[in-house]
């Protein structure tokens, strides 16, 4: 079969200013992969981030080696094949491989006329509801920003922590919306003994569990805090690729696994299976991106604990709908057409 390639760059405008303890983001820039077999088009999307060593440049600069291997192979069903290539030609990259990897998933499923999650057999109906993130910001802007959330039907928040007033904020978040299920994010912002006593506090506004509180850098000072912890620990930083899942094991409860992170579909479901084997929970995480990338993430959900997907509901703007997101119910049934369900707003290009 012979496979056409394509991206372009994607700029997207965000609702609010996304601040968390690492610095602020005003707007976010996807590449967006097309692989066509001259019937169908698969969609990808690569959200890369500085941190993991990515940018919009760096992710053009190794696409078209990566879409080189995908038209030599010629198939889009040879997803293992073309992963594993991949892989061999850039190690790193891993938000360029995801979106040469979803936009392959996309048309193989296209092209077999299901839904993603159908060709891999996934039950639509036990999916987690996704949190909806509350970015840093003056304690009264975080607490109009969970008054709107809340508004449109959000059950289930992701309140951004690591400043100078954490437990103030959890506080006003809390009051706002007593009833929903609060989730934080520390990003890397706190010392042990720092986590430890802003757990202790945070426990008292019940919360679900604590994301990343302390530094990748520092593995033993992790799994100090969680031997320690009033409140199960989500890992982010530190869950990047397969490799780290084992490492994790003992020092968190929740692995927090993202494509732009992992760099494919097929890498994050070995980093899923491998992570329940070591008895942690899944949650599965996005960065500032739109639903060309998001609606993929979204078809793992049957196979998560948790979810976090709401990198496009941060947009003003998303030119690419994806799978039906309300009040943070993934509606993977109702997707209409195969594939991930990623395709252009009526009337944009
Ligand atoms: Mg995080």
């Amino acid at each position: 079969m012979s496979l056409d390639t394509g991206f372009e760059r994607l700029a997207l405008d965000l609702d609010d200013p996304f601040t968390i303890a690492r610095g602020t983001q005003e707007t976010a820039t996807n590449v967006v992969v097309r692989v066509s077999d001259g019937e169908h088009e698969g969609i990808g999307a690569a959200a890369p981030s500085e941190h993991y060593g990515e940018t919009p440049r760096t992710v053009e600069a190794v696409l078209p080696d990566l879409l080189t291997i995908v038209e030599e192979v010629g198939d889009p069903h040879a997803l293992a094949r073309i992963e594993r290539r991949m892989n061999e030609v850039v190690r790193d990259n891993p938000a360029a491989r995801a979106a040469v990897s979803i936009a392959l998933h996309d048309l193989a499923a296209k092209h077999l006329d299901v839904p993603l999650y159908r060709y891999w057999g996934l039950d639509s109906e036990s999916t987690p509801t996704t949190s909806f993130t509350i970015g840093l910001d003056s304690t009264e802007r975080m607490r109009e920003k969970t008054e709107s959330a809340v508004a449109v039907g959000h059950t289930v928040l992701k309140v951004k922590l690591g400043t100078e007033r954490d437990r103030e904020i959890i506080e006003a978040v809390r009051a706002e919306a007593p009833d929903v299920r609060l989730r934080v994010d520390a990003n890397e912002a706190w010392t042990p003994h720092e986590a430890l006593g802003n757990i202790d506090a945070l426990a008292d506004f019940d919360v679900e569990f604590v994301e990343q509180p302390v530094p990748a850098e520092n593995p033993a000072g992790l799994e100090y805090v969680h031997d320690r912890s009033a409140l199960p620990i989500a890992a982010d930083e530190s869950c990047v690729t397969l490799a780290d899942v084992p490492r994790i094991a003992e020092r968190a409860d929740i692995a927090n696994i993202k494509l732009m992170k992992c760099g494919g579909l097929g890498e994050a479901k070995r980093m899923i299976h491998t992570a329940r084997a070591h008895g942690l929970e899944v949650m599965c995480g996005c960065m500032v991106e739109s639903n060309a990338a998001i609606a993929a993430a979204c078809q793992l959900a049957p196979l998560l604990d948790y979810a976090d997907l709401d990198g496009s509901l941060l947009l003003a703007d998303d030119p690419y709908e994806g799978v039906p997101i309300r009040g943070g119910d993934i509606d993977l049934a109702g997707v209409d057409g195969p594939g991930t369900g990623a395709h252009p707003v009526e009337g944009r290009p």
